[in-house]
């Protein structure tokens, strides 16, 4: 409980903040250690306002202070400032991938610092989002010092895209193609190879409290380590007034101009390679559902996560995820058939590999209302415990390289195939309820694991970008029952009666959708 206390208006905390910040932006010119300070203080008052609050205004503001005092800054200073921003980013939680790749940047670069314990422990929370090896593997490249290209190993990862290897030879820009229209535009920057990317703004527009771009701002993509072949401005009109591309040191700022006030999304497609930026005028999708009417609900489609040769996260005594997630549901498609009169097909029905777009595909031939895919969680912080709920991630930048590593990594190579199943992916409606069947089935599960298991953390609703649910054409949710990681929840995943109450999770979240609550 929180002591009862008047505290300032959020009004008057920003307000000061942003005098802070402006006084340290013109120390800064003159006086760098001043301006540092100034900076420290504006992000500290940003990110106690956004404790209070959780504006994510607030933390973008306060990250973007720290930011500046790490450039300010060197050695322990600078680290300090790296371990509060990244921090930060952590606590933002829909925004954990990108969280753990800033951390992982801070400590390779504050290594020999103290700051490096600190940032170790971000890392370990921030396990489950670690992405794939190869986007792993393009951030070191990003962090090390200019070096002489390596011969390539052609031994190395052959079928796994994006190419790894691409980052450390000049990747160029081979095309961008601007479309817009009055109410929204689509940039495609096409590349000739992979690359990490950057996204923000510039100019005095910050984000507004909903995480818009506000009216005259620029939306800044940097494409790391590319070359350009000449700088190029592409009038729009419409939402987007101008393209511009220009070449920065050894990377390409691509500044979309906006007109007015928008919302954004960037990510990538992979072969070939293209960063795409979206803008539009009205928010991607609206986040509030009706309640109290019951919805049509015929056809589910259970996902069993993994299989086959593919086992899953293993826990310490050797329970695979493959065989949990298919016991539980086969435990809960009987009843939803049965005691609910739903139509339920399973992705996979015995101990065999399907690779992930088969899996959206089988539930979209089925013409399923909703796809629930079963899952166990792992993380290297063997404390880590407890049941959480993802959706995909369709409102925030960079979707598709918010790579989930553990659960995309037997398909890695089915990324190609998220080029095909962006366009049908439906905004709006579906997202919206696909979180909301995720947080009835987190209410379910409390629901269900009260009693004997009622230690069990509700971990909340998560964002990711899991293949497996890019190609639904329904609501779909990615549910990670517990931790088998966790010697204490492995145990409880290898009995029946758990497994049991996690089904039964399920059916009552299927249940309490249907009735519209
Ligand atoms: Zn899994």
């Amino acid at each position: 409980m929180r002591e009862a206390r008047e505290l300032p208006p959020r009004t008057e905390v920003v307000a000061l903040a942003d005098e802070l910040a402006v006084a340290a932006s013109r120390a800064l010119v003159g006086d760098t250690g001043r301006g540092a300070e100034l900076d420290e203080l504006a992000a500290r008052l940003r990110t106690r306002a956004y404790r209070l609050d959780r504006v994510e205004a607030d933390a973008a503001e306060a990250i973007e202070r720290w930011r500046s005092v790490e450039r300010a800054t060197t050695g322990e200073a600078s680290c300090a400032a790296s371990v509060a921003r990244v921090r930060l980013a952590a606590e933002v939680s829909r925004d954990a991938t990108h969280a753990w790749r800033d951390a992982y940047l801070a400590e390779k670069r504050c290594a020999d610092t103290a700051a490096k314990t600190e940032l170790d422990r971000v890392m370990r929370e921030l396990d489950p989002w670690r992405p794939a090896s190869t986007v792993v593997r393009l951030l070191d490249a990003e962090a090390a010092p200019p070096a002489p290209p390596a011969p390539p190993d052609p031994a190395d990862d052959v079928d796994v895209a994006p190419d790894a290897s691409a980052a450390t030879s000049a990747v160029r820009v081979v095309g961008i193609e601007p479309y817009g229209s009055a109410d929204r535009a689509r940039i495609v920057v096409t590349l000739s190879g992979a690359t990490t990317f950057e996204v923000g703004r510039e100019g005095a527009n910050p984000l507004d409290a909903k995480g818009r771009a506000a009216k005259g701002a620029r939306l800044i993509v940097t494409l790391d380590r590319t070359s350009l072949a000449q700088a190029r401005v592409l009038p729009v009109g419409g939402l987007v007034e101008r393209v511009r591309a220009e070449a920065r040191g050894r990377s390409t700022r691509i500044v979309i101009e906006l007109a007015s006030t928008a919302w954004r999304r960037v990510f990538y497609l992979p072969e070939p390679f293209r960063v795409v930026v979206d803008v539009a005028s009205h928010p991607p999708a609206q986040l509030t559902v009706p309640a109290g009417h019951a919805r049509p609900l015929r056809r589910v489609a259970l996902d069993p996560g993994h299989g086959g040769n593919d086992p899953g996260a293993i826990g310490p005594t050797g329970l695979r995820e493959k065989d949990v997630t298919l016991d539980i549901a086969h435990r809960a498609a009987p009843v939803l058939a049965h005691e609910l009169g739903i139509l339920t097909l399973l992705t996979r029905d015995d101990d065999r590999y399907v690779a992930l777009d088969e899996r959206t595909a089988r539930a979209n031939a089925f013409h399923a209302d909703l796809f629930v895919s079963i899952h166990c969680n792992a993380s290297e912080n063997a404390a880590a415990r407890g049941v959480m709920t993802f959706v995909l991630d369709t409102s925030r930048d960079e979707i598709a390289s918010r790579v989930a590593a553990r659960e995309n990594a037997a398909s890695l190579a089915a990324g190609a195939q998220v080029t095909s199943l962006l366009p049908r992916l439906r905004l709006g409606e579906v997202g919206a309820l696909s979180s909301h069947l995720a947080e009835l089935l987190q209410r379910t599960s409390t629901a269900s694991l009260a009693g004997r298991y009622a230690d069990t953390p509700d971990q909340g609703v998560k964002t990711a970008g899991f293949f497996v649910l890019v190609g639904a054409e329904m609501p779909s949710v990615l549910y990670e029952t517990s931790f088998i990681s966790h010697p204490g929840e492995e145990a409880r995943l290898a009995t029946a009666e758990y497994r049991q109450k996690l089904a039964d999770a399920v059916v009552n979240a299927i249940r309490a959708y249907r009735e519209g609550r």
